[in-house]
């Protein structure tokens, strides 16, 4: 039974810059108990389109129809669709924070939720609050179900925003980017308990993701979008194993996943502008296929064998762009490499452990985490949020320090440096971040922020150090003639490479990223750990690596340490850990990252989350 259909929808937002083209043309239908994938980068209309079936674009010009229930939810008045809103269709987002109130108890908001929609008693609808909460996992409903937001875990807020959404048996669930801010394993369990639901409500669901390798082992059928346009539809193993638009083609080739090596095949340059009407196809400036008549005349929906339908000239399905081949002289030569850059001994670090109003131990953070980088190499580090990884990485660079233990940058303890011998290590080791805009002062210009590193350690000056700047923006990809623009002129990609800059400019041996494309998107992702890469060969610089990624840290690093409340749980190359895991955390850690595991439902890792949780 269809669910939703979608047709023929264009959505065109007023800004002052003149009409945001979100959607052009989308048509789809989502059927009874289907997992429906949308999957596009930001900008691609993804969330917009969502926003538009649940009726949240006020002043937006839309045409076309959204048929839910055999109504048009376009024609429907804004009290009507209040009415559908939350009972017949829900939502689920990526943050629960901010859409659970902070004041009230979660067993007060899903009574709301229950009486706003349905005449029944308070009594009635806490049994149905506790009953559902149940359902959804949350232990003890009946007590919990006084507890204030802020006394769960995140995974355990998105389970309560489900609850929420589903209490009212909706027959449309739309779940925006439902595990994007969770750990590995809790992701899992997310996606095991949505496709309980649906199965057991008979829910449609659609779900929004950036993340295609999750989509490929859960969705029924998928739907690629790019700058407002539908670019493939069809079912799920068909769009994301053999898709047959050049650009699905390009999302899947570049993003890591836990087989490939070596460079990755990126895809060139940036989303067009959506304030720009489309003649031709959106994505011609990118694709590696563009013929002459892509750049003047819009596609076809073109329809193959395996039920995909492809908005592309291309009268067959796209190809695999040849495989880049990996540099393995270099590799082979930093694999040699002894010489070990940093080393960490039994470092330490507990907070309140020194206060004299502590009457215990206080909290430890690290437990004793000793670690070596041979030179040349990426180690990296993986673990979920609060296992201590970034805070190591915070004393390795020497920004904090250790409670107790040591730790050498290329043989010198950094313990205890007088002040002219802590400058000169600061040029050793550099650290990128994670947000490239949080990083970077919006009202300065590039070009003074990427000379900082000169001004602060009196190393280069006038246009000595101007012409240095240009260089270094030469060697990451950016456009010297940027020198004078402002942060906000450029793309997350190119503000990384921002970053990258500034950290090469004192020509450092050691580079700590801290999650350092966990903020961009797949394409722009693949430049960037390319960029890495090519700097690390060139350069032959050192590199420590934090991410939650397993699929990106597997792709960049020789060696990695799992850690774990604090503690390094297991250390060993890249490729013995991933066939061989010994520790119980690194199994659970890569069967839950595993779409194959994610697709059988969750149920070892949910298993041994629960052994581990004390
Ligand atoms: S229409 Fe042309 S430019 Fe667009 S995706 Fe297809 S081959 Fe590439």
């Amino acid at each position: 039974m269809t669910v939703l259909s979608v047709r023929n929808l264009n959505i065109a937002i007023p800004t002052g810059d003149g009409h945001v083209h979100a959607a052009r043309d989308v048509s789809f239908s989502v059927e009874a108990e289907e997992l429906f994938g949308i999957a596009g980068e930001s900008g691609s209309g993804k969330s917009v389109l969502s926003q538009a079936i649940m009726g949240l674009l006020p002043g937006a010009l839309i045409s076309g129809e959204i048929l839910f229930e055999d109504r048009d939810l376009l024609k429907l008045s804004p009290r009507e669709m209040q009415q559908l809103r939350g009972n017949r269709i829900a939502m689920i987002s990526q943050d629960p924070l901010s859409s659970l109130h902070p004041f009230y108890t979660i067993g007060q908001q899903i009574i709301e939720a229950i009486r706003t929609h349905r005449q029944t008693s308070h009594e009635a609808a806490l049994a149905e609050a506790i009953d559902i909460l149940g359902r959804v996992g949350i232990h003890d409903a009946d007590k919990r179900v006084n507890d204030y937001p802020h006394q769960f875990s995140g995974g355990m807020r998105q389970r309560v925003m489900i609850a929420m959404a589903i209490v009212l048996r909706p027959a449309l669930l739309i779940a925006d980017e439902p595990t994007t801010a969770l750990d590995v394993t809790v992701q899992a369990q997310i996606i095991s308990l949505l496709n309980n639901m649906r199965r057991e409500f008979g829910t449609a669901i659609i779900m929004v993701t950036h993340d295609l390798e999750l989509l490929s082992s859960v969705a029924d059928h998928a739907m690629v979008m790019y700058a407002g346009n539908r670019m493939e539809l069809g079912p799920g193993n068909a769009v994301l194993r053999t898709p047959s638009h050049p650009y699905t083609m390009g999302l899947l080739q570049s993003s890591p996943t836990h087989e490939s090596r070596g460079p990755l095949p990126s895809i060139p340059g940036q989303p067009p502008s959506l304030l720009i009407e489309q003649k031709a196809c959106a994505f011609a400036p990118r694709c590696p296929s563009v013929m002459d008549i892509c750049r003047t005349q819009r596609p076809p929906l073109r329809r193959f064998d395996d039920n995909t339908q492809s908005l592309c000239w291309l009268e067959n399905k796209a190809v695999r762009a040849p495989a880049i081949a990996a540099a393995a002289e270099e590799s082979a030569a930093a694999s040699k490499s002894s010489d070990i850059v940093v080393s960490v001994s039994d470092v330490r670090l507990a907070y309140g452990a020194r206060s004299l109003f502590s009457k215990g131990g206080g909290v430890e953070v690290l437990k004793g985490v000793s670690l070596e980088l041979p030179r040349g190499t990426t180690l990296g580090i993986v673990g979920e949020s609060g296992c201590g990884k970034s805070t190591l990485a915070r004393i390795i660079a020497g920004l904090l320090p250790p409670t107790s233990g040591d730790v050498e940058i290329e043989g010198k303890s950094i313990i205890d440096l007088d002040r002219q011998s802590w400058v000169e290590m600061r040029k050793r080791i550099q650290m990128v971040f994670q947000d490239p805009f949080g990083s970077l002062n919006p009202r300065r210009r590039v070009g003074a922020i990427i000379g900082d590193p000169f001004r602060i350690q009196k190393v280069a000056h006038g246009d000595d150090r101007k012409n240095r700047v240009r260089d270094l923006m030469e060697l990451v990809g950016l456009n010297p003639e940027h020198y004078n623009r402002f942060p906000s002129e450029f793309s997350g990609g190119q503000r990384q490479r921002i970053g990258i800059a500034r950290a090469l400019a004192l020509n450092p041996s050691i580079i700590i990223f801290d999650e350092p494309v966990s903020a961009l998107d797949v394409s722009i992702q693949a430049q960037i750990l390319n960029l890495i890469a090519k700097l690390q060969r060139d350069l032959g610089l050192s590199y420590l690596f934090i991410s939650h990624d397993l699929a990106v840290v597997r792709h960049v690093s020789k060696e990695i340490i799992v850690m774990q409340g604090g503690q390094v749980v297991e250390r060993g190359e890249t490729e013995a850990l991933y066939h061989r895991p010994q520790h119980s955390y690194t199994r659970e850690l890569l069967a839950a990252a595993d779409p194959n595991y994610r697709k059988g439902g969750g149920a070892t890792a949910a298993s041994i989350s629960e052994a581990l949780t004390p």
